[in-house]
C-alpha cells in the first residue's frame, strides 16, 4: 500500500478568457466541482494508476466533506484515515484562462485540523511507500517525515506549496523531492529558469538533505539528479488545455513507479507520461489517467 499524507480541498472551478487583475470581475463558463488538494489529488493519481492507497487527511462534516469522501471511495482511495474536523472541508477557486493557465484561491479549512498526533503507528501501518506534501500544517507534514522514518518507509516529499522561510534541512529524511522550477528556485534562494541544463544543476544542490530530487519543467519534462542517478526525461508533446493538477500527477504516478521497483529514468519517464496526458483534459483528479492508458510507458 502507498499512504498519502496530505491536504483534501473541493474544486470549484471555472473557465474564463481571461484570469482577473485586481478589482476585476471576469464573466467563465459552468462552474466545474470536483475532488482537489494536493493529498487527495496524488491518492487518486495512484490509484488510477493500480496502486493500492490509503490517504490519512481531514475534511469538514459538511456537504463539501461528504462529497471528497465519496469521491475517494469511488477511486478506491481508503479513507478509514480520513478524520472528520469541526471546521469547513477545504476549498479551492480555481480560474482557468483560455491558453490553460490557473489562478487558484486556497481555504484551508479542515486540513488545518489534521495534527501529528493523527500520524500514530497504525496510520503508515503496511505502506513501503508515503507520500506527503506540505498543504497541511508544518508540525504534521514534519510529524509525517519522521513517523515514515521510523517506520522504516521510503518518502516521495512534494515541497509545495514552499512558505517563506522553508529550508532545505527542514525536508531531511525525504528519499525523493519533488519540486516545480518555482519552488526549486524559492528552497535554493535562486532564481527560477526553464532551462533543463541549469535546473538539472538545481536539482544537483536540493540533494543534500534529500536522497533525490527531481525539479518538474512543466512542458519541457523534468529533471532529477541524486543517489539513483541524474538525467533529464523531455517533456511529451502534447495539447495542453488545463495544467491543474499536473503536478499532483506527476508526483503520484513518481511514486508508484519505485514503489513497483523503477529506476530513476523509468519513473520519471512514467511520470512524465501520466502529467502530460492530465493536462490534456479539463479538471485536477477528473484529468488523471488510467493504467491502462499508459502501456508501453513502465514497466
Ligand atoms: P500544476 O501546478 O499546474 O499542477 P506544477 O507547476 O506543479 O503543475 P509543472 O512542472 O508545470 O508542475 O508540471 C508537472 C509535470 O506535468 C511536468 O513535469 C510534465 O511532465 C507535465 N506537464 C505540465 N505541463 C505540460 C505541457 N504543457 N506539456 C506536456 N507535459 C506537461
Amino acid at each position: 500500500m502507498i499512504s498519502v499524507v496530505g491536504s483534501v480541498n473541493v474544486d470549484l472551478a471555472v473557465r474564463v478568457p481571461h484570469l482577473p487583475r485586481p478589482g476585476e470581475t471576469v464573466q467563465g463558463e459552468d462552474a466545474q466541482v470536483g475532488l482537489g488538494g494536493k493529498g487527495a489529488n496524488q491518492a487518486v493519481a495512484a490509484a488510477r494508476l493500480g496502486a493500492d492507497v490509503g490517504l490519512v487527511a481531514a475534511v469538514g462534516v459538511d456537504a463539501f466533506g461528504r462529497l471528497a469522501l465519496e469521491q475517494l471511495a469511488r477511486e478506491g482511495v481508503r479513507t478509514a484515515r480520513v478524520k472528520q474536523s469541526p471546521r469547513p472541508t477545504g476549498l479551492a477557486l480555481i480560474g482557468v484562462d483560455a491558453s490553460g493557465q490557473n489562478s487558484i484561491l486556497v481555504s484551508p479549512g479542515a486540513n488545518a485540523d489534521l495534527e501529528p498526533e493523527d500520524l500514530d503507528e497504525a496510520a503508515l501501518a503496511g505502506s513501503p511507500w508515503v507520500a506527503v506534501q506540505l498543504e497541511i500544517p508544518r508540525p504534521t507534514w514534519r510529524r509525517a517525515l519522521a513517523a515514515a522514518r521510523e517506520a522504516g518507509c521510503r518518502v516521495a516529499l512534494n515541497a509545495s506549496p514552499v512558505a517563506p522561510g522553508l529550508d532545505l534541512p527542514d525536508l531531511e529524511g525525504a528519499d525523493w523531492l519533488i519540486v516545480n522550477e518555482v519552488e526549486a528556485a524559492q528552497l535554493l534562494r535562486v532564481e527560477p529558469t526553464p532551462d533543463p541544463r541549469r535546473a538539472l544543476e538545481y536539482a544537483r544542490r536540493l540533494t543534500g538533505c534529500v536522497a533525490n530530487a527531481v525539479v518538474t519543467l512543466g512542458e519541457q519534462g523534468a529533471v532529477f539528479a541524486g543517489a539513483a542517478g541524474e538525467g533529464h526525461a523531455a517533456g511529451r508533446p502534447v495539447r495542453a488545455v488545463d495544467t491543474t493538477g499536473a503536478g499532483d500527477t506527476f508526483s503520484g504516478a513518481l511514486v508508484v513507479a519505485l514503489s513497483e521497483g523503477a529506476s530513476a529514468a523509468e519513473a520519471v519517464g512514467f511520470a512524465n507520461a501520466a502529467a502530460a496526458l492530465a493536462t490534456t483534459r479539463t479538471g485536477a483528479a477528473a484529468a488523471m489517467p488510467r493504467r491502462a492508458e499508459l502501456e508501453g510507458h513502465w514497466p
